[in-house]
């Protein structure tokens, strides 16, 4: 079975390889035993359904709490050409009653519902009558009081499992606290052997805190690493939000606000034209997320704190669902944290020491100089033992070796005393970088001898290490306030009785950013999302339902034209291929055509040949075909292009570096009587091949530059070569 759940996966949705734990899901589910399935969001769950609904006889039911994400998986496989549909509150009298029509007659292999949809009595009659081979509850969380969206109507579902006793039972979810899968496995009598559980470490997401110093400026130079890509900026409150996207609508972003606060049309509005592309950021609180599976965003900057650890984690993962790299950018700002002490204080006790630990996990998680995946995954009960993530800021700051700060410590620290230890650090940055500011002079602190003694380093670096000594114990920081104070600690080190250390970043901003993504043609990849985007806006869904970007950049690598080089191609199925396939393969024939570029098979799993070959140009192709025997007029043909456009092609053979094979081919393609022929090869002996004009201009301008290329590639010849 599972050798035919492999078929499926190429087949019908054009993958190669299962991801992590899929095929021990889909096989549990296969022998139709209960299956508890935790994945991170984007690890592929909704495959695990799918491929066996496909295999079974019957039908499959799944239960979903949302109708967007009930549309969006439709939609998806409709594009797939696989039966499947959604009963539910959203779809007209009509379209409800041809949809269970159609439940009837056989013709549906997966049926979306909500659970409030399944209980209702008619619903249960009609399923009555239909086989079920597997009853699939999604998000299956919402079961849980533990969970953090719980909903009573979920509870009701292992009662009605019971009226499906033949079917496989799985249930999905993304959540991972220990709590909750317990929950889960009670509520639906699940044994233990049932759960399968994937690692929630999102490989492809890259991790990076920044100290929030100019937050404008921060985000600005944040976003002109996305130039028109997907991405999301999380803000605290509603008011926040407003402000960020106005102010990067003046910037000249396309940009929308989503909140609580706006209609309910507007935040639908707003959804759609981000999910669609027509918006490329969207500014948000909280509330934006749930229901949404673009898989193409590309960055999460979070703006504000997120309220912890959990939801941090839950809004990256929305990022890069498509296993390509996203960046997730997080400006922490210690004023931001005294504004949440704030509000924890307006708590009850209970609550505040939640809430306190929770900030404080959030903090850890911040400041710490360990790879950022270590107390992420340690949250969820994950050890993570990789030494080097190379997917996080500090893993890349790993090659930095510690320099000695005890200077620029002691510096600090008695600036710190100096100005009485009831300044934060900002303030103390200014007194040492020698800044002439209003509070500078208000409280005369121009006159304290560590006034511009700092300027070995930039207001950046003095903010890391402020940091840093905070986190080494040197100070104390009120948390309400964001004063800082001396510790016995700092002592020791004003006393020179210990020296401080930090792995500082000298050339800050700009280190070059690890690539998960092989080399492709942008400027090819740009027209094929236009295509994408035509085509999808006339079938009126999200343009990754046609085609994801992963499949557009395999097609900027292999420029494939033909059926046997698009299907080999992610996420390229029988039905999706021949639905989309032509338009772009037009495209790409189009700019193969001007650019002279060709197309390149894309190798097979375990071909050995490499896949990273990116697309060669056309007169690689012609040299190396003329090379291995191909006559001039044969590649002609074979290309459909002029004598002179192979010529052209094998002298930009020759100049990159390759012999020509000796042949007669030019000379008896030459219109010149042989003792012209060998004047012009004179010429170019003396001259050499380098360029024309020389000759063309020794020979009295009689003989045309048509013909002084042919007989340089003559020249050109391997043989020649040699004796010249
Ligand atoms: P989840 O529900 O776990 O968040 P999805 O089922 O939405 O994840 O899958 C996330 C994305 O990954 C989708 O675009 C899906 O098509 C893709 N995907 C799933 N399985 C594979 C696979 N084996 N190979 C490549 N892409 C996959
Ligand atoms: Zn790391």
């Amino acid at each position: 079975m599972i050798a035919q759940a492999k078929i499926i996966l190429k087949d019908i949705f054009g993958y190669d390889e299962f991801r992590p734990l899929q095929q021990e899901v889909i096989e549990n589910v296969l022998h139709k035993k209960d299956t508890l399935c935790i994945m991170p969001t984007g690890g592929g769950k909704s495959l695990c359904y799918q491929i066996p609904a496909l295999l079974f006889e019957g039908l499959t039911i799944v239960v979903s709490p949302l109708i967007s994400l009930m549309e969006d998986q439709v939609k998806q496989l409709d594009a797939l050409g696989i039966e499947a549909i959604m009963l539910n509150s959203s779809l007209s009298a009509n379209e409800y009653q041809s949809n269970i029509q159609r439940i009837r007659q056989n013709k549906v292999r997966l049926l979306y519902l909500a659970p409030e949809t399944l209980l209702m009595e008619r619903t249960l009659a009609l399923l009555a009558s239909q086989k079920v081979a597997c009853f699939t509850i999604d998000e299956a969380h919402c079961i849980s009081e533990w969970g953090h969206d719980f909903r009573p109507e979920y509870r009701q579902l292992m009662d009605l499992r019971k009226r499906f006793p033949e079917a496989a039972c799985l249930a999905l979810t993304a959540t991972a606290t220990q709590r909750v899968q317990e929950d889960i496995r009670r509520s639906l009598n699940f044994e233990a052997s049932a759960s399968f559980v994937a690692s929630f470490n999102r490989e492809n997401l890259f991790l990076a805190i920044k100290q929030k110093s100019q937050p404008a400026q921060q985000t600005l130079s944040f976003l002109e690493k996305f130039p028109d890509q997907s991405g999301i900026i999380y803000c605290l409150s509603r008011k926040q939000v407003d402000e960020m996207a106005e102010f990067l609508e003046d910037e000249g972003y396309s940009v929308k606000p989503y909140h609580a606060g706006l209609a309910t049309e507007v935040r639908q509005q707003n959804q759609a034209s981000f999910i669609r592309d027509d918006t490329q950021i969207m500014v948000a609180t909280i509330a934006f997320g749930m229901g949404i599976n673009k898989p193409n965003v590309r960055f999460i900057l979070h703006f504000d704190l997120p309220g912890n650890i959990e939801s941090y984690y839950q809004q990256i993962g929305r990022a890069g669902r498509d296993g390509l790299r996203a960046d997730c950018l997080f400006l922490f700002g210690y004023g931001d944290i005294r504004k949440i002490k704030y509000f924890i204080q307006q708590k009850n006790e209970s609550e505040q020491i939640i809430a306190s630990t929770q900030l404080n996990a959030l903090i850890g998680f911040a400041e710490t100089e360990d790879c950022r995946r270590l107390p992420l995954l340690k949250y969820f009960g994950e050890a993570y033992s990789e030494p080097n993530c190379g997917m996080c800021d500090n893993c890349l700051n790993e090659d930095q070796t510690a320099v000695d700060v005890t200077i620029a410590a002691q510096q600090f620290l008695s600036c710190v005393k100096h100005s009485r230890e009831i300044f934060g650090a900002g303030h103390i940055i200014d007194i040492l970088r020698g800044s002439k500011s209003q509070k500078i002079k208000k409280f005369a602190h121009h006159d304290l001898s560590t006034y511009g003694i700092g300027l070995d380093w930039s207001k950046q670096q003095w903010f890391y290490l402020s940091r840093h000594f905070v986190q080494k114990g040197l100070l104390d920081q009120d948390l309400q306030h964001g004063s800082l104070k001396l510790t016995p600690k700092a002592w020791e080190v004003l006393r020179g009785n210990q020296s401080i250390s930090a792995k500082i970043n000298q050339q800050s901003e700009t280190r070059s950013r690890p690539k998960i993504v092989q080399k492709y043609d942008s400027s090819l990849f740009e027209i094929l999302r236009q295509v994408r985007k035509i085509i999808a806006d006339k079938n009126q869904v999200p343009p990754y339902v046609i085609f994801p970007d992963k499949t557009l950049i395999e097609m900027a690598i292999y420029f494939p034209q033909s059926e046997d080089n698009l299907m080999p191609l992610h996420g390229v199925g029988a039905v999706k291929y021949a639905k989309y396939g032509d338009p772009f393969m037009r495209a790409i024939a189009d700019y193969c055509q001007v650019n002279q570029l060709t197309e390149t098979p894309k190798a097979g799993r375990g071909s050995g040949s490499s896949s990273k070959k990116i697309g060669r140009s056309r007169y690689q192709v012609v040299g190396e075909k003329y090379n291995e025997g191909s006559t001039v007029l044969q590649l002609a043909k074979e290309f459909k292009v002029k004598n002179q456009t192979i010529f052209d092609h094998l002298y930009k053979y020759s100049c990159a570096g390759n012999t020509l094979r000796p042949s007669n081919d030019f000379l008896e393609i030459s219109q010149l009587s042989p003792e012209q022929q060998q004047t012009v090869s004179a010429a170019f002996q003396e001259f050499g091949t380098g360029a024309l004009r020389p000759v063309y201009e020794a020979l009295q301008e009689e003989v045309g530059y048509e013909e002084l290329k042919i007989i340089r590639l003559h020249c050109l010849t391997e043989e020649l070569k040699k004796t010249s």
